[in-house]
């Protein structure tokens, strides 16, 4: 199974997993042009993408769904309350609805979906899974929920919100609507969150972290990175750990 974070943050999210020539995108915030330069310069071949997954209508995750559907010709999985949201946004594109909590078939790929807690119509969050591996990917995460630490307890691999430092956030410039709301059950999930759920989720399996989804203005990868590790000493166990970035893609993560 490969994997490859080509824009993560709050301008845009764009998450590639494959397996078996085949490769299932999650969320598309990025042009098309953007979103062919960095997968291109990674190494990734668009051939294999027949699918992308939505995880909730906001714009950093939908925006360059559209243009990237009609010129690849993909398929589009979304809930019902996301695709209504997002209507405007996706325009003419071949659309399949999912309710949360089903698993979807996409050749030698499994996608389960799973309720997730954010200021949206209908939030889920993924998990990936081929012959072998799994992946999930849990950002825009408000509160980790039984439901998710369920689904993500035997992951391989892991794409984890670590979006701010909660001292940062509440000395930094957002106005205290959008403070409260970033730290509300339906926002982001802080570095202290994501470590508290890591240690919750971490087994002996889990062999990549990827931290995503952080503020430019709230946090620093420092910071993540040093809550992550703090976590997985305490539970006595390294897996690889990467922060995926806004500016550039991860490289490819093969397990
Ligand atoms: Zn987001
Ligand atoms: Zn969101």
């Amino acid at each position: 199974m490969r994997l490859c974070v080509l824009a993560s943050g709050s301008k845009g999210n764009c998450i590639w997993v494959e397996e078996e020539r085949r490769a299932v995108l999650l969320d598309n915030g990025l042009s098309y042009k953007e979103f062919s330069q960095r997968a291109k310069a990674v190494g990734l071949n668009q051939a294999f993408l027949k699918d992308v997954a939505v995880s909730h209508e906001h714009s950093d995750h939908v925006k360059g769904i559209g243009p990237l559907a009609r010129k690849l010709k993909l398929t589009v999985h979304m809930t019902e309350g996301a695709a209504e949201a997002a209507d405007q946004v996706i325009g003419e594109a071949q659309v399949k609805t999912f309710q949360a909590g089903d698993e979807i078939s996409l050749g030698p790929l499994r996608l389960k979906t799973v309720t997730g807690s954010h200021d949206c119509r209908d939030p889920v969050v993924f998990v990936v899974s081929g012959a072998k591996k799994s992946v999930g990917v849990v950002t825009d995460l408000g509160a980790a929920t039984n439901l998710v630490r369920g689904a993500i307890k035997d992951v391989d691999a892991l794409v984890l919100e670590s979006n701010h430092d909660l001292t940062m956030l509440l000395n930094g410039p957002y106005p205290l609507f959008l403070k409260q709301r970033v730290r509300s059950r339906q926002g982001h999930l802080s570095n202290e969150q994501a470590g508290d759920l890591l240690k919750e989720v971490c087994h002996s399996g889990l062999g990549l972290v990827v931290l995503a989804h952080l503020s430019e203005v709230n946090n620093t990868p420092e910071l993540a990175k040093t809550a992550a590790l703090k976590a997985l000493k305490e539970v006595g166990h390294r897996p690889t750990l990467a922060v995926a970035s806004q500016n550039m893609p991860t490289k490819i993560f093969e397990f």
